[in-house]
């Protein structure tokens, strides 16, 4: 009997230990930054947040985000068949599918890119995108058919497919099937900071496979700003070329060199040009486009990748655009230029610093040409 109750109060103790160790534990302050990071829709995260957190805070604040990044591949994945864009992309053409306000969301913002691109941003790409192997279909790394192409790039076009915002629905018109591949990630880095935002977090540094987006600074001071690498690859192997500051805005950058397949020595590149179903291939290494939402700086960076420097640089002047692309000349050296929008973001005395020139077409044009 005495032996019983020294074990209940034994046991007693030991579970009061454990509810104080566990709450000290939640309690515990967390060394600035706390950095999460793992692996999500076939890429990465990375989140840092600077304000002072506890273990428990930090613990529900990435359980916060991670719903946030669920949520969004629920939506949006063409890799799992019960998406909501998968479902779309199946129902019958000409009727108004009701949906979700992030994919009316996204597919509007698609829809005003492909316009102002004269449609290279097209997310109805997705079927040329599969035939070159880089989507959801199973397929061997090799060049599709002339036949195979010209029969998928007859029916494609951003105009098949209608959003109306104002009632939050879509339809398709024609046998196309969306890709939101190219914007997604964008929307997602930005759900993700509107996540942190809510929650108060004013310092922080969400990184999605290479879209990041930034609030605040990266000290708790309040005195360093965030920097973020543009990277060119060197020797295969990408390395940062210019270091920027990023002070609440957000960043993507298209790169030819991070995804793609090599057939006879020959890259060929994830971005597809909508006008004749074909990776791109030009001088251009990388387009980094700043703007306050990642979804359309997402969307323009793979539509200025399309249409390459010259082109892009025109467009990215009339959409006042603050853009950086990394050009590869004839010498196979690198050379940096901006659009006017990002000389009056970054101002002259950075670019000067940096080696970035300001475009303009004619110089160029001169010593490298752009292979359009
Ligand atoms: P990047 O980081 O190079 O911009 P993204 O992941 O943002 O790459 O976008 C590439 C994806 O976008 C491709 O895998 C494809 O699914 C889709 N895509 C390719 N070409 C186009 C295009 N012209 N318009 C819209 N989406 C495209
Ligand atoms: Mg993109």
């Amino acid at each position: 009997m005495r032996c019983n109750q020294r074990s209940v109060i034994f046991i007693g103790l030991l579970l009061f230990a454990v509810v104080l160790t566990g709450c000290s534990e939640n309690d515990r302050p967390l060394e600035s930054p706390v950095r999460f990071e793992g692996d999500i829709f076939g890429s990465f995260y990375q989140v840092t947040v600077v304000d002072p957190l506890t273990q428990g805070e930090a613990n529900a604040l990435e359980e916060g985000f991670l719903a946030e990044l669920e949520s969004v591949d629920q939506a949006m994945s063409t890799y799992r068949d019960d998406a909501e864009l998968i479902v779309f992309n199946q129902a019958p053409l000409n009727e108004w599918q009701p949906l979700s306000n992030e994919l009316v969301e996204v597919l509007a913002i698609s829809r005003s890119v492909a316009e102002a691109s004269d449609g290279a941003f097209d997310i109805t790409v997705g079927d040329v995108v599969n035939l070159w192997s880089f989507g959801p279909e199973a397929r061997t790394e090799e060049v599709p058919s002339e036949a195979e192409l010209s029969e998928r790039l007859a029916i494609i076009g951003y105009d098949a497919i209608d959003v109306d915002t104002q009632n939050m629905q879509a339809r398709r018109t024609r046998e196309v099937f969306a890709d939101l591949s190219g914007v997604a990630k964008g929307h997602a880095t930005d759900r993700v900071a509107a996540y942190l935002d809510q929650q108060g977090i004013e310092n922080y540094l969400v990184n999605l496979g290479g879209d990041l987006i930034s609030r605040g600074h990266r000290d708790q001071e309040g005195e360093t700003p965030w920097r973020i690498g543009i990277e060119i690859p060197q020797n295969g192997q990408p390395e940062a070329q210019h270091v920027l500051p990023l002070e609440s805005i957000s960043v993507a950058t298209s790169g030819d060199y991070r995804n793609y397949f090599e057939v006879d020595g020959e890259r060929y590149s994830h971005t597809i040009d909508p006008r004749n179903g074909r990776p791109v291939t030009h001088n251009l290494a990388s387009v980094s486009v700043f703007h306050p939402s990642n979804a359309w700086a997402d969307a323009w960076a793979t539509a200025l990748t399309v249409v390459g420097s010259e082109t892009g640089m025109r467009m990215a002047m009339e959409n006042n655009l603050n853009v950086l692309m990394l050009i590869n000349d004839d010498e196979g050296h690198w050379r940096s230029f901006a659009s006017p929008a990002f000389v009056h973001y970054f101002g002259e005395t950075l670019m000067n610093e940096l080696g970035i020139e300001v475009w303009e077409s004619s110089i160029a044009n001169r010593q490298t040409p752009t292979g359009e």
